[in-house]
């Protein structure tokens, strides 16, 4: 059963090759989907036959947003610690205790609802692609539960035991760490694609560059592979251990030194940029121009979380992306699709060419350029095909 999607006044493809610039757009395009893949990308005027046929009415296809940061597993709220915080309160980790006490007092049912309302609303934003963590069960049971949940709704589950040391260890990270990197992850590698931790010696809540690295070497011998939150409150080492280690990917990137940068460039390490966090934490914004300048990979992602950042929109990330952080519109858009597929390392998401999954997003508008023109309009959702 093959489909044609046609009426696409403007279709990013992410491939310079087949279309115009950077994200290899082609103006009144179609494409033909067959299964779960694009089969064929062309001028509508040449496009074949197929079964049936979806006209988008002279709107912008895109690539569905790859959102490769993201802790979808969790009950309660934090929308005081967010209104204390705009009240001069700084950002330091802590809320996280307050998280993990609720979510670990929570039913799987209601973790498993709250987990796929979520999906639902950034599938209703864009985004076709979700990597989701555990990290507020903070114990071997709570976090193989919440990676299990994961794995219902993705699978880019990652293992984040090391989020921070959970009340009952405090004063006792080391004893934490060997729990993580012991009996937690036999329990968790089997539900996880990938293990991450918060890398922050600025916070008295996360672990230093020792511990990172133990869990992430950990990690790589249980089979999986490595992201790490890194340089998000300082400049810290943990953007050069994930360069080192080979992660796929440094997460916030928000504090950087010229060799932070110099090692991200000369590495195969995707920088994934959060604006949100930095938005929602009233911070400065990570210099998206600087990485891109310097020829690092820039992805961007919402780190959707009940404390720093509770966005689940792309859109919003990208709109915030060109204003403060120096990307153009075109760039921004390939940061949250392509540059997304490559801190999952994928390829077959964040692009549209032959081959594909045919993982659609239709924006209510002429082009892409719209994301961050009309910032906080509802323009994008994905296509259901
Ligand atoms: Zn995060």
């Amino acid at each position: 059963m093959s489909t044609l999607v046609t009426g696409i006044a403007e279709l990013v493809t992410n491939d310079p090759e087949a279309g115009e610039g950077p994200l290899g757009t082609l103006a009144d395009a179609a494409l033909v989907v067959s299964g779960d893949h694009v089969v064929w990308v062309g001028a509508a005027r040449d496009a074949p036959y197929a079964d049936t046929r979806v006209d988008v009415g002279g709107r912008a296809v895109l690539p569905g947003f790859v959102d490769s940061h993201a802790h979808l597993v969790f009950a309660g709220d934090r929308a005081a610690e967010f209104e204390a915080r705009m009240s001069g309160t700084p950002y330091d980790g802590g809320g996280i205790a307050t998280t993990v006490a609720a979510t670990r007092a929570a039913t799987d049912d209601e973790l498993r609802g709250h987990l796929r309302a979520l999906v639902e609303e950034m599938r209703g934003q864009g985004t076709t692609t979700v990597e989701v963590k555990s990290g507020y069960g903070l114990d071997v049971e709570q976090e193989a539960r919440a990676l299990r949940l994961a794995r219902e709704v993705t699978e880019e589950t990652t293992f984040l035991g090391a989020h921070v040391v959970p009340p009952e260890y405090a004063g006792r990270t080391g004893e934490y760490v060997a729990l993580v990197t012991g009996p937690m992850l036999a329990a968790c590698a089997p539900h996880a694609r990938w293990i991450d931790v918060f890398c922050e010696p600025a916070s008295a809540h996360a672990f230093d560059g020792d511990a990172a690295r133990a869990v992430l070497s950990a990690g790589r011998d249980a089979g999986l592979g490595l992201r790490v939150h890194a340089n998000q409150l300082s400049a810290g080492p943990g953007v050069q251990l994930a360069v080192e280690l080979g992660a796929a990917s440094a997460d916030h990137c928000t504090h950087l030194t010229d060799d932070d940068v110099d090692a991200l460039a000369s590495g195969t390490t995707v920088a994934t940029l959060l604006p949100g966090v930095e938005f929602a934490t009233r911070s400065p914004y990570p210099d998206a121009r600087r990485l891109l300048e310097a020829g690092v990979t820039v992805a961007l992602a919402t780190d959707c979380n009940p404390g720093s950042c509770y966005t689940s929109s792309m859109p919003f990330c990208i709109a915030l992306a060109v204003r403060e952080m120096g990307m153009t519109p075109a760039e921004a858009v390939w940061a949250a699709t392509a540059g997304g597929a490559a801190a999952l390392d994928r390829g077959d998401v964040g692009r549209l060419g032959v081959g594909a999954r045919a993982d659609l997003t239709v924006l209510d508008a002429p082009s892409y350029r719209h994301l961050a023109y009309r910032p906080g309009v509802p323009l994008a959702r994905a296509l259901a095909i």
